[in-house]
């Protein structure tokens, strides 16, 4: 099935208990598990840095 509601919803949040969600993994994470990037609207990169690791195809300043 199809939901094009989820689908546009691949860009996680961080939430307001200070967690966030891994678009890679799909694992909840604390928002230190992240690293920073001022290109997302919370300010943090959409992947948790075990994932960011692996996906080296991007690079970041820390
Ligand atoms: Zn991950």
């Amino acid at each position: 099935m199809y939901d094009p509601k989820a689908a546009r919803n691949t860009e996680t949040k961080l939430k307001e208990d200070g967690t966030k969600m891994c678009m890679r993994c799909r694992h909840v994470f604390d928002a230190s598990n992240f690293y920073k990037n001022k290109s997302k609207v919370d300010g943090l990169d959409g992947y948790c840095k075990s994932c960011r690791k692996k996906a080296k195809y991007l690079k970041f300043k820390e």
